[in-house]
């Protein structure tokens, strides 16, 4: 405790006893505390919130609530069980309670308490813990992943879309786009999803027929991911595709940017319909799916694939296919009505 002025820094815990106050009074030194029923005001909730705001609320945007509080869960767990704090010699609050590290992590998490490094590193170290605590491959993955080989002609360009589901609410994460390629990948011929971002669609803005090679990542979890390689790098297009695009069903020209299909919604497409018919139309859309059966408990969650449809309402080969079923808690579920998908569709007239 220091005083300054007439005031001390009477926010400190410590300070906050009987004794002290009478010793203050003693000396005829005034206190400051911090207003009752303002726990913001106290240092150690200050810093909280400014994290909170630096490191989450400040990057994402919430469409409804539940999306808040399913990825403000997420973030207080790798706060209090992965992110590195400084005054606790650059390990997680959580960490001695709850988890026990492998030998090589514990030395890297001692060299940081010595030599502290830039945030990057810290993060590079976080992020090698979380692949551990979760019992994911990621650790593994990021020390070993090996790029694959691969060249042939584009077959699709769909886009590259993931859903996350809690009973009945929906939340996208527009992430690129999937090229399904004929060709040969790692030495094999066949065909193959590649994953591509956002940025490689506006530069090479890819099309079926277009002849192209690169070099991606195995995914390492395909439920959770509907190209079966991605982390794409040195794209090279060798041939360009034809001059036009198909106006009927199934479409085939250069898919727009993940904002329109973001404003035009989709309408659920039966997942037979999208084998036979849908596969290369660059309106269609294989969403790998999490859904959060406990919205109290993000751990518990299950995944799947569901196909939809963003393409002009009149299309002749559509068909919706059976109601999708989402689990809930204790065995309840919610079943996903037709009225859904006119509604996420309902600003576009029959042929948009
Ligand atoms: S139903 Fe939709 S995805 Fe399928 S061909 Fe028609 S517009 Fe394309």
């Amino acid at each position: 405790m220091r005083p300054v002025g007439k005031h001390p820094q009477g926010q400190r815990p410590r300070a906050h006893g009987e004794e002290v106050q009478g010793w203050l009074a003693g000396l005829g030194v005034q206190t400051q505390f911090i207003t009752p029923g303002s726990p913001w005001e106290n240092r150690y909730i200050e810093s909280f919130n400014g994290k909170l705001r630096f490191e989450l609320l400040n990057r994402v945007i919430f469409d409804t609530p539940l999306e808040a509080q399913v990825i403000i869960e997420s973030w207080r767990r790798h706060y209090l069980t992965v992110r590195p704090h400084s005054t606790l010699r650059w390990r997680p609050p959580a960490h001695s309670q709850v988890f026990q590290l492998p030998p090589q992590i514990e030395y890297l998490f001692g060299r940081l308490s010595q030599e502290p490094r830039r945030f990057s590193e810290i993060y590079r170290l976080s992020s090698i813990w979380s692949g551990h605590v979760g019992g994911t491959r990621m650790a593994k993955a990021s020390a070993n992943e090996e790029k694959v080989a691969w060249t042939g002609n584009i077959a699709a360009v769909q886009p590259r879309i993931r859903l996350l589901r809690s009973f009945d609410q929906r939340h996208h994460s527009y992430q690129g786009y999937a090229l399904r390629i004929d060709g040969a990948c790692g030495g094999q011929a066949g065909e193959f999803l590649i994953a591509v971002g956002n940025s490689a669609h506006e530069k090479y803005q890819f099309c079926v027929g277009m002849q192209l090679s690169g070099l991606s990542v195995p995914v390492a979890d395909p439920q959770r991911e509907t190209a079966a390689f991605f982390k794409t790098s040195g794209i090279k297009i060798s041939r360009e595709a034809g001059a036009g695009s198909d106006i009927a069903p199934p479409i085939h020209g250069v898919p727009p940017n993940l904002d329109t299909y973001r404003s035009r919604g989709h309408r659920r497409l039966d997942a037979r319909t999208y084998e036979s018919s849908c596969l290369p139309c660059l309106w269609g859309c294989r969403m790998p799916v999490g859904m959060i059966i406990d919205q109290w408990d993000s751990s518990q969650k299950r995944y799947r694939f569901e196909t939809f449809c963003y393409g002009p309402k009149s299309c002749p080969l559509y068909r919706a296919g059976a109601a999708r079923r989402v689990p809930g808690r204790n065995g309840m579920s919610y079943t996903e009505e037709d009225r859904v998908g006119e509604e996420a569709t309902s600003h576009r007239g029959p042929e948009d």
